[in-house]
């Protein structure tokens, strides 16, 4: 049963590595990020409300993606376990999430924190030239990762549920090692 959360700064790889892990273990990938951006593009309610959120750098209120979360977890597919990729990004998104796996029974999930310098997420996020990835935008997604999502590694320190894998390596080297981390 693998059952993984994945924590990291914009750019840190955490959708790569997520999408790999989770096809390798036959288990949903789930992506906060890209259920927005698929949500936006076909202009559904929930997609009209987050597009201002996304497109300037800032968090989609809570009670959103909360909403989503809670949706795609009552999924049956979640079943043999899941990869969360995107969420939680803020404490009370976390504190949220405790009490949703434990009344779904979903309990028992790791967190890996994927450890990137901040240098190499600004190159590589200006390298990857999605429309939320401009300078100005990135420098903000930045700033509220330090300050709303960064605080979920002493979250999860603290509860003696952190894993930690350097990303600053090749993905080859990243997916090893965190394969060897999750089955530890
Ligand atoms: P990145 O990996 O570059 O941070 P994502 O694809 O995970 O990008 O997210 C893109 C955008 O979607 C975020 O900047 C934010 O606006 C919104 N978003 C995604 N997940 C969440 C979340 N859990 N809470 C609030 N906003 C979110």
């Amino acid at each position: 049963m693998t059952r993984l959360i994945f924590l990291g700064p914009p750019g840190a790889g955490k959708g790569t590595q997520a999408k790999t892990l989770a096809d390798n273990c036959n288990i949903p990938h789930i992506s906060t990020g890209d259920i927005l951006r698929q949500a936006m593009k076909e202009q559904t309610a929930l997609g009209i409300k987050a597009q201002g959120y996304v497109d300037r750098g800032e968090l989609v209120p809570d009670l959103l993606v909360q909403d989503m979360v809670l949706e795609r977890l009552r999924q049956p597919d979640v079943n043999p376990g899941w990869i969360l990729d995107g969420f939680p990004r803020t404490v009370n998104q976390a504190s949220f999430l405790e009490e949703l796996l434990q009344d779904l029974n979903q309990d028992s999930k790791k967190v890996v924190n994927l450890e990137v310098p901040d240098d190499v997420v600004v190159t590589r996020l200006l390298e990857r030239g999605r429309k939320d990835d401009t300078e100005e935008v990135i420098r903000r997604r930045l700033e509220v990762y330090r300050s709303e999502t960064a605080p979920l590694i002493d979250y999860y320190g603290d509860r003696q549920q952190l894993l930690v894998v350097n990303g600053n390596q090749s993905l080859e080297e990243v997916t090893s090692e965190l394969k060897k981390v999750i089955v530890s």
